[in-house]
């Protein structure tokens, strides 16, 4: 996928900051409807995820609340609506991090899971271990009494129109989905930090449109697609393989650590310097221990939403920001 010109967004006093993917965006794409849905799905995250931080909740609750809501919603590549791999079925990742006590939860490949990202949530609570794969997650979920579903639950006529359509151009190939991209790709992710002042992560996804089936990408990968810690929270979105190698999440935390900087300026410096050089499309959202937010990417458009501790809510889809 080509790299545009990044895109910086900042913003303070914010409580929930969540993404909804990366990609090739274009407003005459949408029609009003799917716009006002779009737009509808993230409010209800929003405001959702801010009555459990108002209620005095813990930061990581409102995350796994929001990306529920965006899970069920079939327009985001994450839980139903999620894109087919190569073998044309349907496996998902999802992490969870709490950054004030450092424990984190993630889950790949999972196909039976309805919100993977709660399923990531358990791995925190009910187990000793952060990360499960395949068929042990999908059995962790259901032992774990998470909702468990056919692969049927999670297909949506566009995206079966997507794989079909993106296979023929390319014969079939397997290993051809960073030279024939998708026009949307649809992560959702999620950071919010709580009246203690504890942030949290989160991150669930699909992965990538046509992969390798086996292939995990960086969302569930702790301190790759996402990362909390006491100083700042991140979810990313993009080719996940660039994400994996440059260790993005956490290094976005570390800058801000050992360089003194602000959440702004260590999220352009990933951006549009570490990232954009390497070749890598994508963006992310940051938000550090005062509620100061970062959102930037390297592509045609991200869609996004934060609320502020006053209540007042900012949507951006496609581009048109709506407040
Ligand atoms: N980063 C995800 C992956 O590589 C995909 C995405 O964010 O759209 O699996």
């Amino acid at each position: 996928m080509q790299a545009f010109k990044s895109n910086i967004i900042e913003a303070n006093d914010v409580i929930l900051l969540l993404h909804g993917g990366v990609g090739r965006i274009h407003k005459e794409a949408i029609s009003p409807e799917t716009e006002h849905l779009y737009q509808e799905a993230i409010i209800h995250a929003l405001t959702e995820g801010q009555k459990i931080i108002s209620c005095g909740g813990k930061s990581i609750d409102a995350v796994e609340t929001a990306i529920r809501i965006l899970e069920d919603c079939p327009l985001f590549n994450a839980g139903k609506g999620a894109v087919y791999a190569n073998n044309e079925m349907i496996e998902l990742d999802a992490a969870i991090m709490d950054g004030k006590t450092l424990n984190a939860g993630s889950v790949a490949g999972v196909r039976t899971v309805k919100n993977p990202i709660s399923a990531a949530r358990k791995i925190i609570d009910n187990s000793p271990h952060v990360m499960l794969v395949g068929s042990g997650a999908d059995e962790f979920a259901k032992e774990n009494g998470i909702e468990i579903v056919d692969q049927s639950y999670f297909k949506v006529k566009d995206r079966w129109q997507q794989i079909i359509k993106l296979k023929e151009e390319t014969e079939n190939n397997t290993d051809l989905f960073s030279k024939h991209p998708p026009t949307k790709l649809g992560t959702v992710g999620c950071v919010a930090i709580d009246e203690g002042g504890g942030l949290a992560a989160g991150t669930s996804t699909g992965g990538m449109l046509n992969k390798k089936f086996g292939r995990v990408g960086d969302t569930p990968i702790i301190g790759a697609g996402t990362y909390a810690n006491k100083i700042c929270a991140v979810s990313c979105t993009g080719h996940g393989e660039y994400f994996i190698c440059h260790a993005v999440a956490h290094d976005i935390c570390a800058m801000i650590e050992y360089k003194s900087i602000p959440v702004s300026v260590a999220v352009k410096e990933m951006i549009e310097e570490k990232l954009t050089n390497a070749g890598g499309v994508g963006g992310l959202i940051a938000m550090d221990a005062n509620g100061n937010i970062a959102v930037n990417y390297n592509t045609e458009g991200m869609f996004y939403g934060f609320i502020k501790k006053d209540g007042t809510i900012t949507v951006n889809i496609c581009n048109m920001i709506i407040e």
